[in-house]
């Protein structure tokens, strides 16, 4: 069998999953494919996403030693041209550790092809100092740094409360912004968009959509041109897995209002 991406892990859990935070979630204002008609809000101490079962699950563990990821670097297969094959660098916060690992993987003399890397918005526009370093290193090497998914997740304010995105729009654009420049600055080690493998968080319908919300996102996609680099063809519907916090929000809704959702396997279906 042909492999021809990889993972290596650097990190066991996420960081922002490991603050303990007091939310209200919104009641839904449609559940069942109906509208629902009552208003109110459920209030949970979330850590992490409110959508995510990593949070959940395993909160922020560790980050492993650079020699460690080393060795799992070092036992990749190899491509055709002797170097290794694509690897997702799993670290929620992958961006701003990158530099060190690229300089660790030049002084080792591995040959690598191309690091996937997955971040939220917010730890993209931080770390932008330090990916223009990493970019620099990437094009002395000859490598490809494809950030694969930014949690972008909504175009509304209110549904990325919902999420405990803890970021707003605004975040979401500066980062989108922020992609298009590298892209001009290293164009043939920067990949970002859609049509070059990414696939950023995207998350619609949710029981959050009122027709503010979808003008909203919208105009928003519009304005930015985001079908053109940004969004993936289909989004993806809010999944609540029972492990998560939402999970714990649908149980509570279904207990103060008399409801019950079906369940198929580890889902609790609300549409
Ligand atoms: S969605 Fe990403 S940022 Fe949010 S808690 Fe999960 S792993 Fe962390």
């Amino acid at each position: 069998m042909r492999i021809s991406c990889a993972q290596v892990v650097q990190q066991i859990g996420c960081p922002y999953a490991a603050k303990k935070k007091l939310v209200e979630i919104d009641y839904p204002t449609n559940l069942n494919d109906k509208p629902f008609p009552k208003k109110g809000k459920v209030p949970l101490t979330l850590q992490g996403c409110s959508f995510c079962d990593v949070a959940r699950d395993k909160g922020f563990g560790l980050t492993l030693s650079t020699s460690t990821v080393l060795r799992q670097i070092a036992r990749l297969p190899e491509d055709e041209e002797g170097r290794k094959i694509p690897f997702e660098l799993v670290n929620e916060n992958s961006v701003a550790s990158l530099a060190p690992l690229l300089s660790a993987i030049k002084d080792s003399q591995i040959r690598i092809s191309q690091v996937n890397l997955v971040t939220r918005a917010d730890w993209l526009l931080k770390a932008e100092p330090r990916l223009r370093e990493a970019l620099q290193l990437a094009k002395f090497l000859k490598v490809r740094i494809l950030l694969a998914a930014v949690g972008l997740e909504s175009f509304s304010d209110q549904i990325l409360r919902n999420l405990n995105k803890g970021y707003s729009v605004e975040t979401n654009v500066s980062a989108i912004r922020l992609m298009r420049r590298l892209k001009e600055e290293f164009p043939e080690n920067f990949l970002y968009a859609t049509s070059e493998g990414a696939g950023h968080g995207f998350i619609h319908p949710t029981p959050w959509d009122s027709p503010r919300t979808l003008g909203e996102a919208r105009a928003f996609i519009l304005a930015y041109g985001l079908n053109q680099d940004i969004l993936p063809p289909r989004s993806t519907p809010l999944i609540i897995h029972h492990a998560c916090a939402l999970g714990e929000w649908i149980r509570r809704l279904e207990e103060e209002e008399g409801l019950k959702l079906k369940r198929s396997g580890s889902i609790i279906e609300w549409w």
